[in-house]
């Protein structure tokens, strides 16, 4: 495997080319049959990752997501990219090597989880549906890892920036429901879909709120049913977006991983349920309607 380091600062390359030595030498004794061809510490991370997927568009921030890792799969050889943000002063080895098992978990379900047919019937649902699965399954497998890893010791222990780290995640997404505003600001959106009719503008206005708020729910429930007791601490039920739906689409991904499926088919009408809270709903299999929250 071969390491790229991009940073200018000669003392902090080498640590850094030290750390993802150990790190590999870590995941090919846990993931033997997983080969990743290059790791990658770019100036530009974004920049980078265009040039391994063949793209210009690619940006690091979507919505209020920034990206800190990103592998790239091209003829069968995985790269991974990370971003320099993670080689400042907010990180530290407890919580880089959860972000690089995170990482490496997303190689392993690329391999690993059933394609989706893009023109299937139910491909909207089951593509939400896997983009969920994929960061829960890396989310429970790399705490696994890493608080296992920890608890031996020898490599990393658990300090205050991880701490901190895991409660982060639980506040980035609270900060983002724990008001109505994203809520009103989708009905209100429903509302100006009623006068316009046009879903695709719509879906559009709303997408980045939607993926946003997607997504830090499964950080945060994963780090819940990793940590019940944290959960126990948070009264995120009273939270927007947290609702019967979410917490049976939850259960359902926990459940999954648990019995390491690869197939999503099952969850279709649990998806649905849980995506009528960002106002969409698809009646017939064909067509959507944006729905009152
Ligand atoms: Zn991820």
């Amino acid at each position: 495997m071969e390491i790229i380091i991009e940073i200018e600062d000669e003392s902090q390359r080498s640590q850094i080319e030290t750390e993802l030595k150990l790190f590999g030498s870590l995941f090919t004794k846990i993931f033997p049959n997983l080969y990743v061809t290059s790791m990658v510490v770019p100036l530009d991370f974004s920049a980078q990752v265009n040039i391994l997927l063949g793209t210009t568009n690619y940006i690091d921030k979507r919505g209020y997501v920034t990206a800190l890792a990103r592998y790239v799969e091209r003829d069968g050889n995985y790269s991974i990219v990370f971003s320099p943000k993670l080689f400042e002063k907010y990180d530290d080895t407890r919580t880089r090597f959860f972000l690089y098992f995170h990482e490496l978990t997303h190689v392993w379900n690329g391999k690993c989880l059933s394609k989706i047919d893009e023109n299937g019937k139910n491909s909207y649902y089951l593509h939400q549906l896997d983009v969920m699965y994929d960061e829960y399954v890396a989310d429970r497998t790399s705490y696994l890892i890493t608080d296992a890893l920890a608890d031996e010791g020898s490599l990393f222990v658990t300090t205050d920036k991880w701490v901190k780290y895991i409660y982060q995640v639980i506040s980035d997404f609270g900060n983002l429901v724990f008001t109505s505003e994203q809520r009103d600001f989708i009905q209100s959106e429903v509302d100006l879909y009623r006068s316009h009719g046009d879903i695709s503008l719509f879906s559009k206005r709303t997408r980045y709120v939607q993926s946003s708020i997607m997504i830090f729910s499964v950080h945060a429930f994963a780090t819940f049913h990793h940590y019940p007791q944290i959960a126990k601490e948070i009264p995120f039920n009273d939270w927007y977006f947290v609702n019967k739906n979410t917490i049976a689409l939850m259960d359902y991904l926990e459940e999954k991983y648990s019995s390491n499926a690869t197939e999503l088919d099952d969850g279709i009408e649990l998806i649905r349920n849980y995506i009528k809270n960002f106002g969409i709903d698809r009646l017939d299999g064909e067509h959507f309607y944006a729905v009152d929250l």
